[in-house]
């Protein structure tokens, strides 16, 4: 029976986290980290929003059994391994542009350390002039707002139309898994004060972004996922957002998807494209969920990949 910890496990990623009382005074709190490179003339900062132990036995679905269990152990990793929750910071042409804002108050404790994170980078929020979504789920777009109030009281939010039109779209939420439910009212909350505002822009297929950043249409792990490519002075990094949940396992086995896609099946297929793209052309990789600070490269070794952390790899 699947159910029980499928619901622990959504929770912990959908819902805000009930503490116990005997457990508050070691509650945990978000890892503040930093980490900085260049990608030709643009300054990009990887920004902890903090980690969180992902059940990885209970959500990753493989197409045959006796897959995901064995490439946890084969890494030394728990069933629920600690989970990153990268953003990122893109400073170039005198603008300063976000790549998702982290969970805010959406989850639990040990998430929605952006702030501090961008405050350690030496950036206050008004400093922010475009903020772009991957997808518009809690971990992504949770720091948008606190107390219902914008965040980044200048920056306009973009984000793809096909997602806003699934996640603001209360039919689309009333048929939807229970699990993930709250998630349309997480989207919906964070996104009100840009809206009401006048600073809240989707963007359809191809349509143009900031100079040097095109959207990538990557759709699976949401009906409108979107990746984003920077290009300055010929090198290239592409954040990637939600097209790895679980690196120890994701890699060897790209077929291995997550309970919260909404396509399974496209976003298999999205991630394998994107690991091919990536390891053909050697660009550097920004990633939501790999390890701190999420940014490498991929190589491919027969029908596997391989990650390769920028500290390990150079930048
Ligand atoms: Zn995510």
């Amino acid at each position: 029976m699947r159910i029980l910890p499928l619901l622990i496990g959504a929770a912990a990623l959908l819902a805000p986290m009930a503490v116990p009382a005997l457990c508050a005074a070691a509650e945990p709190s978000p890892t503040v980290a930093t980490f900085r490179l260049k990608v030709g003339e643009a300054s990009i900062v990887a920004l902890s929003d903090g980690v969180f132990p992902l059940p990885a036995d209970q959500l990753l679905i493989a197409d045959r059994p006796g897959v995901v269990e064995p490439l946890l152990q084969k890494a030394g990793l728990p069933a629920a391994p600690e989970t990153t929750v990268n953003a990122f910071l893109i400073e170039v042409g005198g603008r300063r542009i976000l790549v998702d804002t982290g969970s805010g108050a959406l989850l639990g404790p040990s998430l929605g350390g952006l702030a501090a994170s961008l405050k350690a980078a030496g950036y206050a929020p008004d400093q922010i002039d475009e903020i772009l979504i991957t997808h518009l789920h809690p971990d992504h777009v949770g720091g948008l707002t606190a107390d219902g109030g914008a965040v980044f009281p200048n920056a306009t939010v973009r984000v793809a139309k096909a997602d806003a039109d699934y996640w603001l779209d209360k039919a689309h939420q009333a048929s939807a898994d229970a699990s993930v439910k709250g998630a349309f009212d997480g989207a919906a909350a964070s996104l009100a004060p840009y809206i009401a505002a006048g600073r809240f822009k989707p963007f359809e297929p191809g349509q143009a972004l900031s100079p040097g950043l095109t959207a990538l249409s990557t759709p699976g792990h949401t009906p409108g996922h979107a990746s984003y490519r920077l290009v300055s002075k010929g090198q290239t990094i592409v954040f990637w957002g939600d097209i790895v949940h679980v690196a120890a396992v994701q890699f060897p086995d790209p077929a291995v998807t997550i309970h919260f896609d909404t396509d399974p099946t496209q976003a298999a297929a999205t991630r394998k494209a994107l690991y091919e793209q990536a390891g053909g052309n050697h660009a550097l990789v920004a990633a939501s969920h790999i390890a701190f600070p999420g940014v490498g490269r991929v190589s491919q070794v027969g029908k596997t990949f391989i990650w390769s952390p920028v500290s390990n790899v150079g930048r």
